[in-house]
């Protein structure tokens, strides 16, 4: 049988040569190579055309190229019964929390104003804004969101976290569900969302969102597009309820060359690189799968499809 990458639009190249070091032998096709369809009993998926997967009868597997699952269930052809994996990794973690640090020093320290500062050569020096007084909620408190809390704490900064399921973490103070929405948020300064993307999370870093959160707080979404609506940001910033904002997703990616986000002042945009699916790390997670689902034994890092993460 045959592991199937179906990654349109992506290098998939190291990717088939870290699989086939863990797996010598494995038999890889690259979608749309595939050969014979019912040959394949394993997807390795990003992005895929919806519809696809539903031509392939003998799936045994299909695993996100990514921590998310959104892109798959959002295919409503999507075949039932499949188990759905995706990616858990702490180089993903690691990348994720050095780019939300970078994020919440690069507000703290105001090094924007003083890029602008140096390129009209003028002498500012500014008052910095305290860790100490920067509470940071965070919107998500999973495999990354853990990760970026435990590092925030140990700057000094104190750190909210806001889940579904009510658990406690060490150092964070923890909200559970939409009851506790606004009380979370009304103490943070800065907030970052690491939510999956779910019917429940679609849109919610809204005009309601902004407006209970302390004026000039700060928003950073590494988490997907569609968790933001663009128009409620930008009047959110028009009025200085927010002060700025760092964006790493975007309801259309790429980012279109005449969106007014690109030259927005209080706005920093990143094409979507706050956390990278390494293959050499994540290779062998996929392999391991893979083994797992030729011998029937239980996969790793299952995706419940109607939670959605
Ligand atoms: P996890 O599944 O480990 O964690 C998800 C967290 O979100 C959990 O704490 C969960 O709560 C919480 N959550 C889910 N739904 C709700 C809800 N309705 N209300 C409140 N809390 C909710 O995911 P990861 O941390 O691994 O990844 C999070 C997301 O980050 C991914 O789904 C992906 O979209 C995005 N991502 C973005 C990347 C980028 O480059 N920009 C890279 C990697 C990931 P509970 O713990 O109670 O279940």
């Amino acid at each position: 049988m045959a592991l199937m990458i179906i990654a349109p639009g992506t290098r998939v190249t190291s990717w088939v040569k870290h699989l086939e070091r863990l797996e010598p032998g494995i038999d890889i096709r690259v979608w749309p190579d595939t050969g014979a369809r019912d040959e394949i009993d394993f997807a390795l998926s990003w992005q895929h055309p919806p519809g696809e997967f539903k031509k392939y009868r003998y799936l045994k597997c299909i695993a996100s190229l990514g921590a998310g699952v959104d892109h798959l269930l959002a295919d409503p052809d999507l075949p039932a019964g499949v188990p759905l994996t995706r990616v858990v990794e702490h180089s993903m973690a690691q990348s994720m929390s050095e780019y939300v640090i970078l994020a919440v020093l690069n507000h703290c320290r105001q090094f924007d104003d003083y890029r602008t500062d140096q390129s009209q050569k003028k002498w500012q020096p500014r008052i910095p804004l305290l860790a100490a007084d920067m509470r940071i909620g965070i919107m998500g408190l999973g495999q990354l969101g853990t990760d970026a809390a435990g590092k925030l704490i140990a700057l000094g900064f104190a750190v909210s976290g806001w889940r579904k399921t009510p658990q406690t973490i060490d150092g964070v103070d923890c909200f559970a569900g939409t009851e506790a929405l606004n009380d979370f948020l009304s103490q943070t300064r800065i907030l970052i969302c690491m939510l999956p993307l779910t019917p429940q999370t679609k849109g919610i870093l809204n005009r309601d969102t902004f407006a209970k959160l302390p004026a000039g707080a700060y928003v950073i979404n590494v988490a997907r597009g569609a968790h933001l609506l663009e128009d409620d940001l930008l009047a959110a910033l028009d009025t200085d309820q927010l002060s700025g904002a760092c964006l790493d997703v975007f309801e259309t990616e790429p980012l279109p060359s005449d969106h007014p986000f690109w030259s927005h002042p209080k706005i920093t945009v990143t094409p979507h690189i706050s956390s990278i699916t390494f293959s050499r790390a994540v290779a062998p997670q996929i392999i391991e799968n893979y083994r797992r689902s030729q011998t029937g034994q239980p996969l790793l890092n299952v995706v419940d499809p109607q939670r959605g993460y």
